[in-house]
């Protein structure tokens, strides 16, 4: 094995030139034909695929069946009642109350919520408008999710009608549970029947609502049950150091036959599968490479359940988890807003750059997209990857969706094969190469836990300043001070080391203070609850414990709202120093690495 840092670079530009198209492409035509509903039977046809594949290939693998809670949505009407009768054609969501398909009469109101601005805002719950639902059925604008549906059924609607943008309408879920229910998250499902319209049918619904005295009657019919559904993980074990890996992974299961979301991904995972294999004996560290089920009608529930299941090993041995959603689609020619913890900035930034020329832009991880591995404090790389300049999006009077690349057949019946492009597929095959070899074979994984560092001083600046005089945060600066200080002194002592090989004892333990330094910051930075449980899908801003300065700021001053905040703020800032503290141990505490 050549370990040099020129040998390895070398050894990197033959991996991506590799890289093809031949198995990839196969898996995405058969995929073209597969509607691949979590725990279905078309689905399972699609697992055994990807196993042939694998066999032919001689990589080895491991299916699992875990039993998980699964929503299908079925089947949806809406009409209105009286004179001048409009018959809408609705779906519904995944997690939706369902009536069982018998119908519920409510009169219409119009509450505003506004459309999503670009894909990163998509989840927000945008600005609501002032009226009594009480009763009601509501018609808001956007897609049903979780935030605004828990702002409608709190504000005691009977009922919710979503109108989308464009003539299609975008199948989805509606649940903040990740992955499935635990006995706490158990009764925070939606409470209410939800609906989703196009546009056309949502502004002839709205203009009846605000004219006033418009009554509907609607139904559901969703199937939401315990189901056994796949988990297929391949393991191409290194060569040196197999007890630590790299995890890739994406979602098998789709909307309809799902091309853009995420038969290019699943291809891509099996190229990967297929090039790693090949140049196995050059892999210091093992890479898994893992096919979901639940992601789309289980709210992840399938990295969910490997994230529990695995949680040990993924805490002790996991050195990053990649994961692959919508690459390979038409027109997506840029990287933008691409999610990464700070600490793998390095490796995501150059994975971009070195297979593709193009410049990449960071955008936070939205609490989505099967990042099941918070909680557990791994570093993570990539969710969506390329997608079409905003230029082409408005030239093309696009709206904003959370996948495909961009293109509007997001999750519905015409995600299909023209979706997908070759050349997309193969720029973005070489990313995911180049970033998982990176972090499978570089003497120490190039994580710079400082970058993390200093996202969180930045963070804590920025909150200072919405908390004003109200609550100082800076109780936690000395500490970061320290902390950052000696990861400088870390970092410098391990450049000098000139490591060349994984299997280094000094490597080893650099690489060992890595995934603690990880695990006691990242949970923190990105996570409310604890390390073996999952936050819920909702907004994910960074110290998210410390994010409260917001409610205070908005508090009245000495009301409960007020106290209780500083109450709030007082501990989440004992549960960061705490980290900062025992991170430095780790650090300080590194023998050879630190003198
Ligand atoms: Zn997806």
């Amino acid at each position: 094995m050549d370990t040099t840092t020129a040998g390895r670079e070398q050894i990197e530009e033959r991996l991506r030139e590799a890289c093809g198209l031949d198995t990839p492409w196969a898996l995405v035509e058969r995929f073209s034909t597969l509607v691949r509903l979590a725990g279905s039977e078309q689905e399972r046809e699609a697992v055994a695929y990807v196993m042939g594949e694998l066999d032919r290939l001689g990589v080895p693998y491991t299916l699992h069946t875990p039993v998980r809670y699964i929503s299908w949505p079925l089947g949806a009407t809406l009409r209105t009642l009286g004179g001048d009768p409009l018959v809408a054609r609705p779906k519904t969501v995944s997690f939706s109350v369902s009536t069982g398909g018998v119908e519920r009469e409510g009169d219409l109101v119009h509450l505003s919520t506004g459309y999503a601005e670009d894909a990163t805002s998509l989840f927000d719950l945008g600005e609501v408008g002032d009226v009594d639902v009480r009763g009601k059925v509501v018609i808001t604008e956007g897609i049903p999710i979780e935030t605004k549906v828990a702002e409608i059924t709190r504000r005691g609607a009977i009922a919710a009608i979503f109108a989308g943008q464009g003539t299609r309408i975008h199948e989805g879920i509606c649940s903040d549970v990740w992955g499935s229910p635990d006995l706490e998250s158990l009764r925070r499902y939606p409470a209410i029947p939800l609906l989703a319209i196009n546009e056309p049918d949502g502004q002839a619904l709205i203009e009846r609502a605000r004219r006033g005295g418009c009554r509907v009657a609607l139904s559901t019919d969703v199937d939401t049950r315990w189901r056994e559904i796949p988990v297929l993980v391949a393991e191409i074990q290194g060569a040196t150091v197999p007890d630590e890996f790299v995890l890739v992974h994406g979602h098998l299961d789709s909307w309809h036959v799902g091309v853009g979301d995420n038969a290019t991904g699943d291809a891509t995972l099996l190229e990967l599968a297929r090039v790693f294999h090949q140049f196995r004996s050059q892999l210091a560290r093992s890479i898994r490479i893992a096919w979901w089920s639940g992601h789309s009608q289980g709210r992840f529930a399938g990295s969910g359940w490997y994230a529990d299941a695995f949680a040990i090993d993924l805490a002790e041995n996991c050195v990053a988890h990649v994961n692959c959603d919508s690459p390979g689609c038409r027109w997506a020619t840029e990287y933008r807003d691409v999610p990464w913890t700070e600490e793998a900035g390095p490796v995501a930034t150059a994975a971009v750059r070195v297979a593709t020329g193009e410049p990449v832009t960071r955008a936070r991880a939205s609490r989505a997209g099967d990042w099941s591995f918070n909680n557990l404090g791994l570093s993570g790389l990539f969710m969506l990857s390329s997608s079409m300049p905003e230029s082409v999006r408005v030239e093309k009077g696009y709206y904003a969706v959370g996948g495909c690349g961009g293109n509007i057949e997001w999750h519905t019946e015409d995600d299909t094969l023209e979706i997908a492009d070759r050349d997309v597929l193969l720029r973005d095959i070489r990313v995911y190469a180049t970033a998982g070899w990176r972090l499978a074979t570089a003497p120490v994984p190039e994580l710079d836990f400082r970058l993390t560092l200093d996202e969180m001083g930045r963070t804590l600046t920025g909150y200072q300043v919405i908390a004003g005089e109200r609550f100082d945060l800076g109780r936690a600066d000395a500490d970061l001070a320290a902390l950052r200080a000696d990861l400088d002194y870390f970092y410098r002592r391990l450049d000098e080391q000139d490591l060349t090989d994984a299997a280094d004892p000094v490597a080893r333990r650099a690489s060992l203070v890595q995934r603690k330094l990880a695990r006691i910051l990242l949970p923190v930075h990105n996570a409310r609850l604890g390390r073996f449980r999952q936050d819920p899908a909702d907004v994910s801003p960074p110290l998210p414990e410390l994010e409260v300065v917001r409610r205070l700021a908005a508090a009245e001053a000495g009301s409960d709202v007020a106290q209780a905040a500083r109450i709030s703020l007082e501990r989440g800032l004992n549960r960061l120093i705490w980290a900062l503290r025992r991170a430095d141990e780790v650090v300080t505490g590194a023998g050879v690495v630190v003198a």
